[in-house]
């Protein structure tokens, strides 16, 4: 098979990508690629993920243009060298970082997002100055297609391609050697790519998912929790790596939070979601009867209806569950949430670090000594405070996770920093050269250094 990573060096070692001029107009082309074809790609969506039209717009449209924009913005600023102090001893001397590219980067992305996931790591690669390697999901077919056809028509092809494909395409894509490899996906692919990242020595981001907890404190606003939570959940049909898998409710307010809960759902879907244009579908029949056969183990106190032919599984809130299942001991990743109850916040919070430190933690409370508590004794990727999701959308606030949830984070400057190697440079002016660092060291000069160092 083609090394993509050795075309693309070539392309890196001959300066193309460096001259900010081409970076600009890369990202420009890519913001371009987005709007001219739009339609195609929400219709893509949908065909993939059901994806409401508003929605597509948003998260993977919108969200990408927004980001580029961004980097166009700061495209600059975020390249300059930046002057750092420097300590008496290196006198006379300047002291800098300096922004270089890695060189070629691979983005392996995963399907529930699949636009934004693939084009925004590949967009701060490019703000960079590297060239990529972008690999969609294969499982979002219809999405991929489009990208396969919209890059090489829109993008610098010597510098940025899309490889389409399934286990063995990347398979092939990881055995060559790449500077960087961007994975978002789940944990046991991301060992995968570790491992194979080792052997070249490459560094790694791995954007991983996991279960992301939520915390109902007796003083949270339940309504606005319920609406909150709702939105965050069903958003992508619960296809969402930072969605809420479960909710600890304190017991004082569980019936309060599931009226709410309730009364959100057909306020945002109907009374039947099946016929919501607002509403996605699961992505394919293997996640569906992975999602069905989790149906089982709890009761059922909203939503459970489904249908194989359309991919449709109702808005679900299950309780009384059984704790040993792979509802709660695997993520959810679907349209199911299944509601604990905890008799106090400090329940929640050992219930919590219990567990894998999640991708996402959120926690509904008024009183913000709860909320101290929480963030003060927990650990999270990332935290929204009454709120679901929304800590993702701040490019001043790095998204990824931690342990489990996986490493490294981006989004803004940090999205673009990821493909920068910041090489500390130290310049020394040659008009003085003072012999105090030089042998012979004698007693003067030991009683010098022990009073500068
Ligand atoms: P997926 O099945 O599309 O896999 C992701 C990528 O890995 C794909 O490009 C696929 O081709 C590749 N892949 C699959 N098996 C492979 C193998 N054996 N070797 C090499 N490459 C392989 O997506 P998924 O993993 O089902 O995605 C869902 C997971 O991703 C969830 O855990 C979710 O939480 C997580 N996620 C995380 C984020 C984040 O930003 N942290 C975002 C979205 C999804």
């Amino acid at each position: 098979m083609t090394s993509h990573a050795a075309t693309l060096r070539a392309t890196y070692k001959t300066g193309r990508t460096r001259p900010l001029a081409w970076r600009r107009n890369q990202l420009e082309q890519m913001i371009k690629m987005l709007e001219e074809n739009e339609a195609d790609l929400l219709a893509a969506l949908r065909t993939d993920l059901g994806k409401p039209t508003v929605e597509g717009f948003i998260t993977d449209i919108a969200f990408v243009t927004g980001e580029i924009k961004q980097m166009l913005k700061n495209l600059k600023k975020w390249n300059k060298p930046q002057r750092v102090p420097s300590p008496i001893v290196t006198m006379p001397a300047k002291s800098t970082l300096m922004p270089e590219p890695l060189g070629v980067v691979l983005v392996i992305a995963p399907w529930n997002y699949p636009i934004q996931l693939l084009l925004v790591p590949a967009a701060g690669a490019i703000a960079a100055g590297n060239t990529v390697v972008m690999k969609p999901s294969e499982v979002s077919a219809a999405t991929s297609a489009v990208l396969a056809r919209l890059v090489p028509k829109y993008m610098d092809t010597s510098a940025v391609v899309l490889v389409e494909g399934g286990v063995p395409e990347t398979t092939d894509l990881l055995s060559q050697h790449f500077d960087h490899i961007f994975y978002t996906g789940n944990g046991t692919v991301g060992r995968i790519v570790m491992a194979a990242a080792a052997n070249n020595l490459t560094p790694v981001t791995l954007e991983l998912g996991g279960k992301s907890p939520v915390i109902i404190d007796g003083s949270a606003n339940i309504k606005v929790a319920a609406r909150r939570i709702a939105w965050g959940k069903w958003l992508n049909a619960g296809q969402t790596c930072v969605a809420p898998d479960y909710i600890l409710v304190n017991e004082k307010v569980r019936q309060p939070f599931i009226d709410e809960l309730g009364k959100a759902i057909t306020d945002f879907y109907g009374a039947n979601p099946e016929t919501s244009e607002s509403y996605g579908r699961v992505v394919s029949p293997r996640h569906f009867d992975r999602l069905k056969g989790m149906l089982g183990s709890g009761t059922n106190i909203i939503g459970g209806e489904t249908n194989a032919e359309t991919r449709y599984i109702a808005p679900t809130v299950l309780a009384d569950v059984d704790m040993t299942s792979p509802l709660m001991n695997e993520e959810i990743f679907g349209p199911l949430l299944p509601i604990i109850s905890v008799s106090s916040t400090q329940q929640a919070i050992d219930h919590i670090n219990a567990r894998p430190h999640p991708l996402a933690l959120y926690v509904f409370a008024e009183n913000k000594a709860v909320v101290s508590d929480v963030l003060a004794h927990t650990t999270a990727g990332g935290v929204t405070v009454n709120g679901t999701l929304m800590h993702l959308t701040n490019p001043h606030l790095p998204f990824g996770g931690i342990g489990e949830s996986g490493m490294g984070g981006y989004h803004g400057k940090s999205g673009v920093r990821l493909f920068q190697h910041m090489k500390p440079v130290l310049s020394r002016g040659t008009k003085l050269d003072p012999s105090l660092a030089y042998p012979p060291y004698t007693d003067r000069k030991a009683k010098i250094f022990r009073k500068v160092l």
